[in-house]
């Protein structure tokens, strides 16, 4: 069983590169790709940079050339739900291209495929909660809420539910109003996961996506994102190896 590791940007990789072990580097369209173990499971970990595109096209890779039995993007995310805050935990029960556009009666819906949520492996998305559920009881998250108290962090909650993805930084109410008004129980927007799952769901590869809250997507979104995003790794890598224990 070899797990494929996404996060889309350096920052949320940081220190989880550090933990893999016997690890080796195949560098392919300028992506890094390195294998090697993590808590004793195979893993190919990739920095499949930002937004939708980029992302299916690293997840095709690490489907096609790595042959990864199972997907689990890690990264951070915009809160949308109204008890959604900084530093809590969404995972994906699946993800909606809020960008996806055909016409006023039908959006989202992503054509031949007749869907517009693409789902979350069941099982999968379940063994990233209960892993995201120890991680919130471990002294790592306190000292995470610790280091973040300056904006705000306090004991995360964890939250499951859909996450929107589109080729945007979500900064502005109005916007951010209208994907929780057209997206029902959405959590979290980002510009990544809907493409991960997407890719998965296409080549029948169970798929999960993990997103720690940076920011609200609202008008102070640039501000808490940029004072977040340094240390997001520090979430990713605790997760990931409480995933794969
Ligand atoms: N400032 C960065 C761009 C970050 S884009 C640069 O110039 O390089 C935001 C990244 O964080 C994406 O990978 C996205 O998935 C995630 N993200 C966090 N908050 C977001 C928000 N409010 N809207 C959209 N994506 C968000």
């Amino acid at each position: 069983m070899t797990y494929g590791i996404i996060c889309a940007m350096p920052e949320e990789f940081g220190i989880l590169e550090k933990e893999i072990k016997n690890a080796t580097t195949l560098s392919l369209y300028g992506r890094d790709f390195i294998s090697g173990e993590i808590e004793g499971k195979n893993v190919v970990a990739v920095v499949s940079r930002i937004g939708k595109v980029a992302a299916a096209f690293t997840t095709a890779i690490l489907i096609e050339k790595f042959k990864v039995d199972a997907v689990v993007f890690c990264g951070i995310a915009g809160g949308l739900g109204d008890n959604v805050k900084i530093g809590d935990i969404v995972i994906g029960e699946g993800c909606v291209q809020h960008d996806f556009y055909l016409a006023d009666n039908d959006i989202f819906r992503i054509p031949l495929l007749n869907i517009s949520n693409i789902p979350c492996d069941k099982v999968l998305s379940k063994k990233c909660l209960n892993a995201t559920k120890s991680f919130c009881k471990s002294e790592k998250s306190a000292e995470l809420c610790d280091f973040f108290k300056e904006i705000g962090v306090t004991a995360p909650a964890v939250h499951t539910g859909i996450i929107a993805s589109g080729d945007q930084f979500i900064s502005d109410s109005a916007r951010k109003a209208w994907i929780k008004k057209k997206i029902e129980n959405v959590k979290c927007v980002e510009m990544e996961g809907a493409a991960v799952a997407q890719a998965c769901f296409e080549a029948g590869v169970p798929c999960a996506v993990i997103r720690v809250i940076s920011d609200c997507a609202d008008e102070g979104a640039d501000v808490s994102f940029d004072k977040f995003v340094n240390a997001s790794s520090l979430y990713s890598c605790a997760i990931i190896k409480e995933l794969l224990k």
